[in-house]
């Protein structure tokens, strides 16, 4: 039976009663009910009152190559009734994921050669975090367990991902913490650098920060940093160009791991495969998801590094660690069918030398003057309004996110789906997106 046989008003009606959402009021969603998506094609998502929306944020920044795409259904649909599901315990495993590994370590940052699959974000950073502290422990240095993350870090919503994270709502419902992580600042220059500091000492300062926490805890006892190459759920938070390379600077002075958690950036969004590449980061390990599979399975890889792999076979012993779905069959279909498109229809080189800068001309060249822009910033295919009720005091509206918010709600009635973080608006939208649909984005953002 198909959701057709319903009426919208029947459909809030069972969400009301029987659907907890993520990340949500539940008492503020039964007052307002959901907006119920139906389908989508190409940029666009469409809802049960027929509305039509751009969808500036690719569902949740996972989208890349849009919506409808047949040969993703395809690619399921082949792979399901050929095998359905196997798993890769036990000395077994099954083409796609094999596959699909080979492929990854051909695009990876070299020296990223193994892949660790996951279902989710979350649960690849989990087996990060328990990855990197195993190989400590098989390097015969078990203590060197401490992790290095930031405040308004986002890393998932499992207890493992909530503690990596940094966002200060999320650590008051943690209730215990995983131990032995630290958080320090981000560079958030809008924010945190001081009147007349330029945008380089920025970087060196928020990149000393790291240095700090890792000699506090002693280096001996730090076993990785974990970043997000540009901060997404936090705001679209663009490092200064000086940080990363100090920050790699850092880490390897005091043999300290380096981790990115490239979620969001993963798959064409920097205008690289991978943000590392875009930013020349060499990591240890690389988190990926979402837009692996452009959202249309669940599927994450954690890309592994050579010198953790290697200690992995050298060492040998069992890493107590997977899940039924690591390597699903058909998600890995259809990821390795998504990168192929990706490919084929030369999304990443249109990010970095078309869409990308494109997106962020004309973004500020429509809000950046605007009484209530703050700042308009961008890197490929993200990017971020920072709404302020005085520009030149850098003042927020009171309280902080209403305003945000209000726009946001505004967007979404005007056709195009955006995202607020407090008072940032941001923008994440299919790599498919156009010169022309970009103007129509800013067109609409603008109204
Ligand atoms: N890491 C980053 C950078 C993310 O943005 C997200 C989700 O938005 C996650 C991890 C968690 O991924 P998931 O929601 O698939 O568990």
């Amino acid at each position: 039976m198909t959701y057709q046989n319903y009426s919208l008003a029947q459909l809030r009606e069972a969400d009301a009663a029987h659907h907890l959402h993520p990340f949500t009021d539940h008492k503020d969603l039964r007052a307002a009910g959901s907006r119920i998506i139906t389908r989508a094609d190409g940029p666009f998502i469409y809802d049960t009152e027929g509305n039509e929306i751009l969808d500036g944020m690719a569902g949740l920044w996972c989208v890349n190559v849009g919506y409808g795409r047949d040969e993703l259904a395809d690619a399921a649909y082949t792979q399901m009734k050929e095998l359905p599901y196997y798993n890769s315990f036990f000395r077994c495993s099954t083409p796609t994921p094999v596959l699909l590994a080979r492929k990854l370590a051909e695009i990876a940052p070299s020296g990223l050669s193994q892949v660790f699959y996951g279902s989710s974000g979350s649960e690849a950073n989990d087996t990060a975090v328990r990855l990197v502290r195993h190989y400590w422990a098989l390097e015969g240095k078990p203590e060197k367990n401490h992790i290095i993350s930031r405040n308004w870090a986002y890393h998932g919503s499992t207890i493992a991902g909530t503690s990596l994270g940094g966002m200060a709502a999320m650590h008051g419902q943690l209730h215990g913490a995983v131990p032995n992580i630290t958080h320090v600042m981000p560079p958030y220059a809008y924010e945190l650098a001081e009147d007349g500091e330029s945008d380089e000492a920025f970087g060196l300062r928020a990149a000393r920060a790291v240095e700090e926490a890792i000699l506090e805890a002693g280096p001996e006892n730090v076993a990785a940093f974990i970043g997000e190459p540009v901060m997404g759920a936090g705001g679209v938070k663009i490092p200064p160009a000086s940080y990363w390379p100090e920050v790699q600077r850092i880490c390897r002075k005091h043999d300290v791991l380096l981790m990115l958690d490239e979620v969001i950036t993963g798959y064409g969004r920097t205008g690289e495969w991978f943000a590392a590449q875009s930013m020349g980061i060499e990591p240890d390990t690389i988190t990926t998801a979402k837009a692996l599979t452009s959202g249309y399975q669940p599927l994450s890889a954690l890309l592994v590094g050579d010198r953790i792999a290697g200690t992995l076979v050298e060492k040998g012993g069992e890493f107590f660690h997977g899940y039924t779905y690591s390597g699903h069959p058909v998600a890995c279909a259809v990821a390795l069918k998504n990168l192929e498109i990706i490919e084929r229809e030369g999304l990443i080189e249109r990010v970095r030398s078309e869409t990308g800068p494109y997106l962020g001309k004309a973004l500020k060249e429509r809000l950046g003057d605007h009484d209530l822009v703050g700042e308009v910033r961008s890197f490929g295919l993200l990017a971020a309004i920072e709404i302020v009720k005085d520009k030149a005091a850098k003042k927020r509206f009171d309280p902080v996110g209403r305003a945000a918010s209000c726009v946001r709600d505004h967007a979404i009635a005007t056709g195009v789906m955006m995202r607020a973080v407090n008072d940032t608006m941001i923008l994440s939208p299919p790599l498919i997106w156009t010169k022309a649909t970009i103007d129509m984005a800013c067109e609409r953002i603008a109204r």
